[in-house]
């Protein structure tokens, strides 16, 4: 299902090899956290190998309930994983607020 380089963003959660991170970036994320210019220590930073609950994100169920609670209806069709182990390193979650970007943790701290 999973190969051990596979790396979940910590932003939104989608599933990627991890050379896909550095060579693309993140489909959703990219815009702001920037992963293809930083080369490894963002992808580092901002991704983790550790993960559970995957979630498989297409059109036809974008709008599901599983979708809305993860919050990734508005994502690219993919894999998500539901529970991120880690957080973004405080540097970048002052950079995200600087774009108003709204930082949720899904290692499973934040609280609703
Ligand atoms: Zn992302």
């Amino acid at each position: 299902m999973s190969s051990r380089s596979d790396r979940a963003c910590m932003l939104c959660g989608i599933i990627q090899p991890f050379r896909h991170f550095i060579d693309r970036g993140c489909p959703n994320c990219e815009s702001v956290l920037h992963y293809q210019d930083n080369e490894d220590n963002q992808v580092q930073d901002c991704t983790s190998p550790s993960f559970e609950g995957l979630v498989a994100l297409g059109d036809d169920n974008k709008k599901s309930w599983v979708a809305r609670w993860l919050r990734i209806d508005s994502f690219v069709p993919g894999l998500y994983a539901v529970k991120v182990t880690g957080k973004l390193p405080p540097h970048i979650i002052s950079d995200l607020a600087e774009q108003n970007v709204i930082y949720r943790p899904r290692d499973g701290s934040a609280e609703d």
